[in-house]
């Protein structure tokens, strides 16, 4: 797996036992939505390229969902790449490859082995940004209400923000600098002012301020829009989720209010950490306080 191209070339691929459950041009809709999200989300650093291959007869009868095994999920790959180099699409010559599937009724939407994606309903941007994140490298982005997880629940794709998780408004500062397209932050090593700038433009400003505790790093970043607020993600150093990156969780309450991040006024403690305050939050930054 590796970081995406400034022009990184998709193939869909649709696949089916006969039948065209959408068309050729839905997809194509959706793929352009896919494009501007990531090349909005990139600060125009990532363009997909993307071909659509006509609906393909793939399969004899409906490929079923895969199973648990690799084996049964390569039967499915092999029959649809061999559909899609019979109608003439070269799969090698592309940066990531999309198998659509039609006649399917999964318990799951998709899934990718490390450039292949295959996805059992019609693509949704947030399922297409989803997985071709896989495909960059990137785990899951989890949510909990705390760190300490005998007493909070972690929810495997419960940040509500990145599209890494349940979320679509764009991935966060600690993705990015995983992806390359922001880079190396500042540590915070003493207690005082701080200014933070959202990670969503080129900056010389901090996109985001980092702590290294014991247990792992807090990324903490800064949103202007459509909320003013500073996001908490931790990443456990003892997590392994390996082939992709180490996963952040999102705090997805910060405060006592019902939402993932503290707006002007409010406070966040880190644990056994510093005590984080947003003294200000404009359209344009935020100023945040660090105490013991
Ligand atoms: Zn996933």
């Amino acid at each position: 797996m590796a970081a995406p191209k400034s022009e990184e070339r998709v193939l869909v691929v649709l696949a089916s036992a006969g039948s065209k459950p959408y068309t050729v041009a839905d997809v194509q809709r959706t793929l352009a939505q896919a494009n501007a999200f990531f090349e909005r989300s990139s600060f125009g650093q990532v363009h997909l390229r993307t071909d659509v291959t006509p609906w393909l007869t793939a399969f004899t009868q409906s490929p079923g969902c895969g199973g648990a095994t690799d084996h049964s999920l390569d039967g499915i790959f092999g029959a649809a790449r061999t559909a899609a180099r019979r109608a003439g699409y070269d799969t090698t010559s592309y940066d990531d490859v999309v198998y659509a599937l039609g006649d399917n009724h999964c318990g799951f939407f998709g899934t990718t082995v490390g450039h292949d994606v295959m996805l059992m309903k019609e693509p949704t941007v947030q399922l297409l940004v989803h997985e071709l994140g896989h495909t960059f490298g990137l785990g899951h982005a989890h949510g909990a209400d705390c760190i300490d997880l005998l007493r909070c629940a972690l929810e495997d794709t419960g940040d509500t923000l990145s599209p890494m998780g349940s979320g679509s408004l764009d991935f966060s500062a600690y993705e990015k600098s995983l992806l390359g397209w922001i880079p190396g932050q500042p540590h915070v090593t003493a207690p005082k002012r701080y200014v933070l700038v959202p990670p969503t433009a080129p900056s010389r400003l901090a996109q985001a301020l980092v702590v290294e505790t014991n247990r792992g790093t807090w990324w903490i970043e800064y949103r202007s829009k459509p909320f003013r607020g500073v996001l908490f993600r931790f990443v456990d150093s003892s997590f392994h989720s390996a082939p992709y990156d180490p996963s952040a969780i999102l705090i997805l309450k910060p405060t006592k209010a019902n939402r993932p991040w503290i707006v002007q006024g409010e406070s966040y403690r880190i644990p056994y950490s510093w005590r984080v305050t947003l003294t200000r939050a404009t359209s344009t930054r935020a100023e945040l306080r660090f105490r013991p």
